[in-house]
């Protein structure tokens, strides 16, 4: 029973039922208009008869030399109704008056008065003009087709004629008709019921589609589309919708499962970095604890090793707290910083010409920006100890200006400059250079990493360029403060 109140079946149901409807109201309509056409046919045979009649009934009395009186006796006589009445035609004559003077029947209904319209009808045909046909009852109950003919004597309207046939004849013909029409109907919709499977199938075949794809797309395959049926219709849109959405879902599962591997690979980095002090420090521990004495000097140096391991991890743990703040995007405090005064305190601050490098300065006055000041301090920091670490005594020369509504904040050494390999992956977490992945020169690999993420959390950028032997230049860009 539910196999019915599918969509299929309902339009099924509703196409035949329509198609029914449609056929029934053609199939009426066009009965009556042939019924129609029939009875006007039938009124003017029945006309050029009664025009024949006339003239032969005439020739035959000799209309001419009888004075007005005897014509009118004639004309409203049995003898001219005998003479029109024929076949399946009745004739009834009626006076000027409209009382019935003379009445034949048709051979047919021998027993039968032919059928009489209303008086009024006979004195209305006989002062205006008869109607093309009438539709008469007769005793029996059965419908006669009249039409009605003005006698005159001279000019002057002496009577009417009415010739009748019983519309069952007329009906004969149409009841072939009708027969025709109704086995027409059914077989145009025994051919609709075996081609509807075919044409609502074709057009259902999407949603069906549709729906074995949203089952597997459900179930996790999602690369799950449908094909977009050519018509733009409601069906076609439904399938784009449908595979615009599939193709959302795929791409949103495919950026979870990117962070997921990200987020696993961040972790796992970084309990490989944490791990390294931890197995030093739990190193020394050992070899003290074996010991039955440690002379002082030994003990020193153990301390000193271990707190220098726990600075380290202690170093990485904020580093990756910093990391974590700003990529999380979490709000900062923002603050207009006027670039020139802010970069110049930061750069005396780190006392670079004390370590060694030769630091010079372009810094245009007027720029703003709207930033953390500490997290500003940070990137500055970051890209000045790199430059220490990785251009050590070479020339540091810091930019700050504005362009394309922007900040920018610059910083070039005359150092090695950075490898073709490392260049595109610098930015990224924990990665060392090749030259940097000895540890004693090199950091844990997060300083341009959060450099990055705090000034991508000021809606900035950060990029660097290097040619190998020509140092390194590194650029953060920051949207300016209005
Ligand atoms: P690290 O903690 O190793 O310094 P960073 O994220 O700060 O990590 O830097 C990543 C890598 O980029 C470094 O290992 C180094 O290879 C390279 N690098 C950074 N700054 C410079 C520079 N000024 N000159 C040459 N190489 C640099």
């Amino acid at each position: 029973m539910s196999r019915f109140r599918s969509l299929r079946w309902r339009l099924t149901f509703l196409y035949l039922g329509l198609l029914s409807v449609l056929l029934l109201a053609g199939g009426v309509a066009q009965y009556f208009a042939a019924r129609e056409v029939l009875f006007r046919t039938n009124a003017d045979a029945l006309s050029s008869e009664y025009a024949a009649d006339l003239l032969a009934f005439r020739r035959q009395i000799g209309t001419t030399a009888r004075p007005a009186a005897a014509l009118r006796a004639l004309m409203l006589s049995k003898q001219f109704a005998t003479e029109l009445a024929s076949g399946h035609t009745s004739a009834a004559i009626f006076d000027a008056n409209g009382g019935q003077w003379q009445a034949v029947s048709a051979g047919i209904t021998p027993n039968q008065p032919p059928p009489t319209l209303t008086t009024t009808d006979y004195l209305t045909a006989i002062r205006t003009k008869p109607k093309a046909y009438y539709l008469a009852t007769a005793a029996d109950g059965s419908t006669h087709l009249a039409v009605l003919n003005v006698i005159r004597v001279g000019t002057k309207p002496v009577g009417v004629v009415q010739l009748s046939i019983p519309t069952a004849v007329i009906d004969q013909t149409l009841q072939a008709d009708r027969q025709l029409a109704i086995v027409g109907s059914l077989l145009v919709l025994l051919v609709a019921l075996l081609l509807s499977p075919l044409i609502i199938g074709r057009g259902l075949r999407p949603l069906e589609q549709m729906s074995t794809s949203a089952g597997a797309l459900a179930a996790g395959d999602y690369k799950q589309r449908v094909s977009v049926p050519k018509t733009q219709d409601e069906i076609g849109k439904l399938a784009a919708a449908f595979n615009q959405m599939a193709a959302g879902i795929d791409q949103a599962f495919e950026v979870r499962r990117q962070a997921e591997a990200e987020m696993r690979h961040f972790v796992a980095d970084a309990s490989h970095e944490l791990r390294t002090p931890l197995t030093s420090i739990a190193g020394y521990i050992d070899v003290l604890g074996r010991r039955q004495s440690v002379d002082a000097e030994t003990l020193q140096a153990s301390l000193a090793a271990m707190q220098q391991e726990s600075a380290r991890m202690t170093r990485l743990v904020n580093d990756l707290l910093t990391l974590t703040r700003f990529e999380s995007g979490r709000a900062t405090q923002r603050l207009r910083v006027p670039l020139d005064r802010f970069i110049n305190q930061a750069l005396d601050e780190l006392s670079l010409a004390e370590k060694g490098a030769t630091e010079s300065r372009d810094i245009q006055p007027g720029i703003a920006v709207n930033a953390d000041p500490e997290a500003l301090k940070q990137v500055v920091t970051n890209l000045a100890q790199n430059a220490l670490k990785y251009a050590p005594g070479a020339p540091q020369r810091w930019t700050v200006f504005a362009a394309d509504g922007r900040a920018a904040i610059r910083v070039q050494d005359g150092g090695p400059g950075i490898s073709r390999q490392d260049l595109p992956h610098i930015f990224e977490r924990f990665y060392r250079g090749e030259k940097a992945r000895d540890r004693s020169t090199g950091g844990s690999g997060l300083g341009l990493a959060i450099a990055k993420s705090i000034v991508e959390a000021h809606h900035g950028s950060i990029e660097a360029e290097s040619e190998p032997g020509s140092g390194a230049t590194f650029t953060a860009w920051l949207p300016l403060a209005a």
